[in-house]
């Protein structure tokens, strides 16, 4: 059991490698490194990768162990990249909260790659190659034909020196020739038939000018910039699995006496990379539209960017959390759209500020103002947080006569309202936000049937959260502006830039799935005052609208003030598109707050709990329990004040999860709760009481043993609520959060397998290296299946070669 401020460690496959490579003394230290290619901005695709080998970096560094990350532009082909996106590049990976060990650059080391690249020539390793593309195609065979020698492959070293060295004085046009490695033409893996090294590229570099007219191949590059830096593990998506072997040829082959070259040399690991609904995530098809004029740059918000995403008013905390929840893993998989704005929300709900704010106004007049006696305005003091949170503040709100309400707040129909139309309809009595209640007396309408004013009466005595006189039932507090003193807006409202969930299945076709609603622009809203002085950038949430910011670009002091949705407060995309929406049950609000209401005002939350333990044996003895199990006498006494709670947590320390459950059920269960309840569902302690003493127990184990992350937790919390009955364990599978693997036990499976076969161990050592795929089968027979293959094989290599 871990103890209370214990961070749950995530656990991957890639985290359990270098551990072992730790353990094993493969490695003393951790170098890993972000290479992109600068050209086109980053995307939260390319957040994931940032999060993972800048987070492997700072997580071991946490750890005591020498620990880098480069961040290193993978520039090699100058006629598609820009110092435009080496700028935005560094700057989205600062932002997103990581400090590159260094900054470098591929092109620093054309010099040591083309030395390189001369030797494998004089060790008759590389030849100059004339053919066009198509014969170099035709001559590599296929999966089934051995690839053809061409009449340039008999070329003597000399004559490719020579051949090689006019390539590079500019002497041939592009395409004329090329440099390629002499591997073999019949290798199972088509990436060893022959690939190319270096191509003719008369073009400027943005770093390196005039300079070069020839170019390293990525597969050539990559594995060179890794080994000059010492990376020790260089990690990189799934469709490079099989460059794995020309990685390590390249290393094998052209490894010189260089700062590293007595440590082992780096390997190349695989992960899934990320794909989310609702976008596309490809650099080629975000730069189409931007030239397309599809969105109005890099930046746009609605652009999966990073740019975008910032100018969005999403923050840093979010993308990473993020990127926690999706996790790292072997198969490649869609991730649904709910997840990102899940964190979105999760991360806005405690940092924004609140604030008034109509988006399409309606007046609003309150017929009965001279009788409260407050002259002309009043000034109210509304926190700008809920209570529940504990953040401080407020501002000032001017209350008058005439104000704005929201029309989809106002009845507009000829015919009475449902029961549970909790707005303004006449006859009926609403809260204003921080306000009191008024009754609405008179709807007034223009011909068209549109509502022009709405009138009311105030209830003076109901001021301040007070009740109205004669005790009838309010509907929930609407929000409102100041008719006089609240300013005009802009508003823009984003949604999702494709209409469709796979953009990308019909191919380059994707741009005629394009949402023509992605934006919406009003330009008459009204916010309060405080919302005009909003510095650029500054997060908000407009109460029962949405989270907005103020726009990075376009907000400017002095002007009309504009404004950007980040998100709204509940998935609206779901819920519209759901076929029947989950029940709305009046009665099913969160018990805590019937509670509340009949509390005695004078007690505080803290009295109350201690008189409940004196009123209740059983509550005193979870107290004393929780005492006893080494939690503090402020944790045991917040899980004490009422059966519920108190239940549960006794579940999860009968679990032998006293710690992790009492952390869970206090920090995490209230707000997973209320989310549920937003929702739509039965968001009670008591009515998920049982639920949640099946789930979160085993919760806690994921979380103890590093099986979840933090984030990962947060989320199969909420949807347990909403899968009662189904573990998490099933759930993280039914919603793909991938599984934690373990790595020892994979192992023992290994040396059982290796153990089995010692003749063919032998064979093996002794030059038989075919045999691996043998043992990569034995073992995943040996698993039932569990074992995944690549990850059994990197761990077969490590025995074998040892
Ligand atoms: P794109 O296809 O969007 O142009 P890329 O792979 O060509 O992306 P690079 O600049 O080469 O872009 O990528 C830099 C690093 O980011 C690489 O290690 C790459 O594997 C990783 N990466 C790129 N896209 C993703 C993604 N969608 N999910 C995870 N990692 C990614
Ligand atoms: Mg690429």
């Amino acid at each position: 059991m871990s103890g209370p401020t214990a961070p749950a460690r995530p656990r991957d496959f890639l985290r359990e490698l270098i551990d072992r490579d730790l353990a094993d003394g493969r490695h003393h230290r951790v170098a890993t490194r972000f290479p992109p290619e600068p050209n086109g901005y980053l995307h939260i695709g390319h957040a994931k990768s940032i999060c993972l080998n800048f987070g492997l970096a700072a997580e071991y560094a946490g750890r005591g162990i020498a620990a880098t990350c480069n961040l290193r532009f993978d520039d090699t082909n100058p006629v598609k990249e820009d110092v435009e996106y080496v700028e935005s590049i560094e700057a989205d990976v600062r932002w997103l909260g990581f400090a590159p060990t260094a900054v470098l650059y591929a092109a620093d080391y054309f010099g040591e790659m083309h030395a390189r690249a001369v030797a494998l020539v004089d060790d008759g390793r590389a030849y100059v190659c004339e053919c066009t593309e198509d014969q170099i195609r035709a001559g590599r065979g296929t999966l089934s034909e051995p690839g053809t020698p061409c009449v340039h492959r008999g070329r003597t070293a000399a004559d490719n020196r020579a051949r090689f060295e006019q390539m590079k004085a500019g002497a041939l046009a592009d395409g004329a020739a090329v440099l390629r490695a002499k591997i073999d033409l019949a290798a199972a893996n088509m990436k060893l038939r022959d690939p190319l090294l270096y191509r003719i590229r008369h073009a400027h570099h943005h770093r390196t000018g005039d300079a070069w007219c020839i170019y390293p191949m990525y597969d050539f590059a990559h594995p060179i910039e890794d080994e000059l830096e010492g990376i020790t593990h260089s990690i990189c998506t799934l469709e490079f699995e099989n460059n794995r072997d020309l990685y390590d040829w390249v290393i094998e082959h052209t490894r010189r006496t260089q700062a590293f070259a007595a440590e082992p040399a780096p390997r190349q690991y695989e992960f899934a990379r990320l794909a989310l609904e609702y976008t596309v995530m490809s650099k080629r098809k975000l730069l189409t539209l931007v030239e397309g004029g599809h969105v109005s740059g890099w930046d746009d918000p609605r652009m999966p960017t990073i740019a975008g995403l910032r100018r969005r008013g999403i923050r840093p905390e979010a993308i990473r959390a993020f990127c926690e929840l999706v996790g790292v893993a072997k198969t490649n998989s869609m991730v649904d759209y709910g997840k990102l704005e899940y964190c979105v929300r999760d991360d806005l709900n405690a940092v924004a500020p609140r604030r008034l704010a109509v988006l399409r106004p309606v007046a609003l007049e309150i017929s009965n103002w001279d009788e409260l006696g407050v002259g002309a305005e009043e000034r109210l003091e509304v926190p700008s947080f809920p209570s529940e949170l504990a953040t401080a503040g407020s501002r000032a709100v001017p209350l008058t006569r005439e104000l704005f309400v929201e029309r989809d707040d106002v009845w507009a129909g000829d015919d009475a309202p449902p029961r549970d139309f909790q707005r303004l309809a006449v006859g009926r009595t609403v809260r204003l936000r921080g306000a009191f209640a008024v009754t609405c007396d008179a709807i007034d309408r223009d011909a068209g049937g549109a509502v022009t004013r709405v009138r009311v009466t105030a209830h003076p005595e109901s001021r301040g959260g007070g009740k109205v006189a004669d005790g009838r039932k309010l509907g929930s507090a609407l929000h409102w502006v100041s008719a006089e003193r609240s300013v005009v807006a802009e508003v823009r409202l984003y949604d999702r830039l494709f209409a469709v969930a796979r953009p990308e299945d019909g191919g380059d076709d994707f741009l005629r799935h394009l949402n023509p609603a992605s934006l919406e622009v009003i330009t008459d809203a009204r916010i309060e005052p405080a919302l005009a002085d909003a510095a650029p950038g500054e997060r908000f949430q407009f109460e029962r609208t949405g989270y907005f910011v103020a726009d990075a670009v376009d907000h400017r002091p002095g002007a009309r003030p504009v404004f950007g949705r980040i998100i709204g407060l509940r998935d609206a995309w779901a819920e519209a598109t759901k076929a029947s929406p989950p029940p709305r049950d009046a009665a099913a609000k969160p018990k805590q707050n019937a509670k509340a209401a009949t509390r005695p005002d004078s007690k505080s939350p803290a009295e109350f709990r201690a008189e409940a333990r004196r009123r209740d044996a059983t509550l005193q003895a979870t107290y004393d329990r929780a005492l006893t199990l080494g939690l503090t006498e402020g944790d045991a006494d917040l899980l004490s004040g009422d059966v519920d709670t108190a239940a549960l947590w006794e579940t999860c320390a009968d679990a032998g999860v006293a710690a992790t459950g009492a952390r869970w059920i206090i920090n995490e269960l209230p707000r997973a709760l209320a989310e549920y309840a937003k929702a739509g569902g039965d968001g009670s302690l008591s009515g998920q009481r049982d639920n949640l003493a099946a789930a979160l127990p085993e919760l806690a184990h994921m979380l103890d043993s590093g099986e979840a992350t933090a984030a990962q937790g947060k989320w199969l919390l909420v949807k347990a609520l909403e899968f009662p009955g189904e573990a998490p364990r099933a759930l993280a599978k039914r919603f793909g959060l991938p599984a934690a693997i373990d790595v020892a036990a994979l192992d023992a499976i290994i040396d059982t397998v290796l153990a089995a076969n010692v003749d063919k161990v032998t064979a093996y050592r002794g030059g038989k290296l075919g045999l691996l795929g043998f043992f990569v089968g034995q073992v995943v027979k040996a698993s039932a299946g569990a074992a995944d293959p690549t990850i059994a094989t990197e761990r077969l290599r490590l025995r074998l070669d040892a």
